[in-house]
């Protein structure tokens, strides 16, 4: 069952990974529609607080593309390390 959370910056809603507890989390995660990162508070997987860290537009510019979509992947990584 994944938790969805509504991004702030493209009002999508985003799945919380799995590797996240929601019953208790207070971090960030990346939108997967905008690239933008959130730091999020869950609690009793119930959204406590949401705020933008990152707009994923101004990382996703053209030039920049390339190097944004390797440090997307690099922070992915990141989560699943973080939480185990
Ligand atoms: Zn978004």
């Amino acid at each position: 069952m994944g938790m969805k959370v509504e991004c702030l910056v493209c009002l999508k809603e985003t799945t919380i990974p799995k590797n996240i507890n929601t019953e208790k989390y207070d971090g960030q995660i990346t939108c997967r529609e905008c690239g933008a990162l959130l730091q999020v508070k869950l609690v009793k997987s119930k959204v406590e607080q949401c705020k933008v860290v990152m707009d994923g537009k101004t990382r996703l510019s053209p030039e920049k593309a390339g190097e944004s979509l390797k440090q997307a992947k690099g922070e992915r990584r990141f989560y699943l390390e973080d939480k185990s």
